[in-house]
């Protein structure tokens, strides 16, 4: 059977790098592109980074029951559609999302055998460091971000996995074996 991996944690921990890493390490995988009503930021692309929606058309997609799981965070919506997973793990192929707690806590009822990681960050001045440094969110937003990570971070005790993402090439190292012990578990 394939295998759905979560991975999780507040906004700049470095889930992004991780999992662009990860997919280069363990080529089977692949990333289930989710949808948004957040604004492209310079450089993403629609059907690449998100599926970008307008609040209206995301609306539609909920009530037509085409999301696995959406939530609301900073103050737009986001989701994983079915269409994302479901022909990939038909086809056999495991599959990671990048989404945010409230998120990965629907996952956990409705698909209880998704394995689910955490990225902590070693501190939350360096998740503020990395906001900045990444340079893509204006002050507000990033204040924003920092105070939903709080809570997040409240919630790392309800994963299966936790991940410290202090030095990158460790936090990698132990995230792969995680995936691959359990793409093994399934044969
Ligand atoms: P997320 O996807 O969780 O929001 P990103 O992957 O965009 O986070 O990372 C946020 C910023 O932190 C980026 O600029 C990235 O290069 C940087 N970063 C990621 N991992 C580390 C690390 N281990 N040490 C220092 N900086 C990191
Ligand atoms: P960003 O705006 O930085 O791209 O994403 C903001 C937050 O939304 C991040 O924590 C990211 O993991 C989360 N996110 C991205 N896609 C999804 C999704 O499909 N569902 C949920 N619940 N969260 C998502």
């Amino acid at each position: 059977m394939a295998r759905v991996f979560v991975i999780t944690g507040p906004s700049g921990v470095g889930k992004g790098t991780l999992i662009r890493a990860l997919l280069e390490r363990v080529p089977e995988l692949e990333l289930s592109v989710s949808a948004t009503t957040r604004r492209p930021r310079p450089g993403e692309r629609d059907g690449v980074s998100y599926h970008f929606l307008s609040p209206e058309q995301f609306a539609a997609r909920v009530a037509a029951g085409e999301f696995v799981e959406w939530a609301q965070y900073s103050g737009n919506r986001y989701g994983t559609l079915r269409s994302e997973l479901e022909s990939r793990l038909a086809a056999g192929v495991p599959v990671v999302l990048e989404i945010e707690v409230q998120g990965a806590r629907q996952v956990r009822e409705t698909m209880p055998e998704a394995v689910q990681v955490f990225i902590a960050p070693p501190s939350v001045q360096a998740l503020r460091e990395r906001l900045e440094g990444r340079g893509t969110d204006t002050a507000d937003q990033i204040r924003a971000r920092l105070l939903t990570a709080e809570a997040e971070m409240a919630a790392q005790r309800e994963f299966a996995h936790v991940v410290v993402n202090d030095r990158l090439e460790q936090a990698l190292e132990e995230l792969v074996g995680i995936v691959q012990t359990e793409l093994s578990a399934v044969g």
